[in-house]
């Protein structure tokens, strides 16, 4: 999977580049909220800056309607956040590939830098459209993709100029895969996935495909209680999927047949509703009350998990535990980000929005080997899908 080739030591001096970036933030009221995508980028682009290159970026963000320009979702601001993140000054093109890109891409100075509007201003870059292709790659004599979150599509940005320009990956990107293809083409074993989350029916292809590869598998958000009926227990009003029971316990059995240890919950908080004060009780898993719904894991389960945690030499982590947005239940997913932190010996591995927003909330961000900054993309890539927009850089 990792045999792309990264833009590390092509001679970019003087050269128009354009590089595929994930500049989709937050914006409210016209500045930057949480800038981590944007900081993401920094090593390619101050690369290619001190390289010399005429670097164009270009980004998607939101979903605007691809009739032209919307006031909300300009990457105005986000070319600003750069700007003081580079400590240089950054251009702003008013369009993607009309004059005014044109003009500003034709006159960038060796180390500039120039941001492009939002590629979804037109509704060609989702279709790949040949000719928004042709446009963009005229702008450039090279590409760079460093959009690793959105690499799970086949866009204009990310897939068709690839084929039209020398293209390669930029450091994020190529980390990335390098990261997670190295985890499941040859981890350090044992290895130990921790999977949560909401429902098992966004989340079967990873969990399936972890079992062929992991050595333990631990279960718990959501999910776990689809996995708990299959094992004939009661879960109240949890969170299930009926549709999904049979499938759950299939891959119960897969992993059994495999040798894999696949650890579920053996207690429960339990609440009587969706909601921070709820009132709420610790359970075993044989007696959830028929009228309270399980809403995060319990302590007898936080050791059992730590325990493997622990032991584990590669541990990759997605999914929160319990509902953490509600401090009430948060308590389940610091305690497993607390024993994924604590295990210094192994590669401790993020991946998901959420997991990786509990991972900051809890401020343990520093104590991981790799956190994932591409959610549907470093899912797909577990899954052993292929990502298009890796796939066009070979
Ligand atoms: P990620 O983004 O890391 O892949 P998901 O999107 O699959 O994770 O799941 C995260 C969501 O799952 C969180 O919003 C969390 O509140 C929810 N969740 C976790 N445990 C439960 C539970 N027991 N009941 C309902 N929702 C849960
Ligand atoms: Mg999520």
């Amino acid at each position: 999977m990792s045999d792309i080739k990264t833009i590390e030591g092509v001679d970019v001096r003087g050269k128009r580049v354009i590089v595929r970036v994930d500049f989709n933030v937050p914006i409210k009221d016209g500045v930057v909220g949480d800038d981590t995508r944007i900081r993401a980028a920094l090593p390619t682009i101050e690369y290619l800056v001190r390289g010399g290159a005429k670097v164009i970026l270009m980004s998607h963000l939101g979903r605007p309607a691809g009739e032209g320009f919307e006031e909300k979702f300009t990457l105005a601001p986000a070319a600003a956040r750069l700007a003081e993140l580079i400590d240089a000054p950054v251009a702003f093109a008013s369009d993607t590939v009309g004059e005014d890109a044109r003009a500003k891409a034709a006159e960038l100075a060796d180390g500039a830098v120039l941001v492009l509007e939002n590629l979804r201003f037109d509704k060609r870059e989702k279709k790949n459209d040949p000719a928004f292709c042709e446009e963009l790659a005229s702008l450039a004599e090279l590409y760079v993709n460093d959009a690793f979150g959105t690499a799970h599509r086949a866009h204009a940005s990310t897939a068709g100029i690839a084929s039209l320009l020398p293209a390669y990956a930029g450091f994020l990107l190529a980390g990335e895969v390098e990261t997670l293809s190295g985890m499941l083409d040859a981890p350090k074993r044992p290895f130990v996935a921790i999977l949560g989350g909401s429902k098992v029916s966004d989340k079967v292809g990873v969990i399936d495909a972890l079992i062929d590869k992991a050595d333990t598998i631990i279960i718990g958000g959501g999910m776990c209680f689809t996995f708990l009926l299959a094992q004939g227990k009661a879960v109240g009003t949890s969170l299930k999927e009926d549709d999904w029971v049979e499938r759950a316990g299939e891959m119960i059995e897969k992993a059994q047949a495999a040798g894999v240890k696949l650890l579920l919950p053996v207690d429960v908080v339990a609440a009587d509703a969706f909601a921070e004060d709820a009132n709420a009780l610790t359970c075993s898993v044989d007696a959830i009350p028929a009228d309270m719904m399980g809403l995060d894991i319990g302590p007898e389960t936080e050791k059992l998990y730590a325990d493997a945690i622990a032991e584990g030499a590669t541990v990759f982590w997605n999914g929160p535990m319990g509902v953490f947005e509600m401090k009430a239940f948060e308590h389940g997913t610091r305690a497993v980000a607390e024993a994924v932190a604590a295990n210094k010996d192994a590669a401790t591995i993020i991946g998901g929005g959420d997991s990786v927003a509990a991972v900051n909330k809890f401020s343990l961000a520093d104590e991981m080997t790799f956190i994932s900054t591409g959610g549907g993309a470093s899912m797909e890539l577990v899954e052993g899908k292929t990502l298009p927009g890796v796939a066009a850089l070979r």
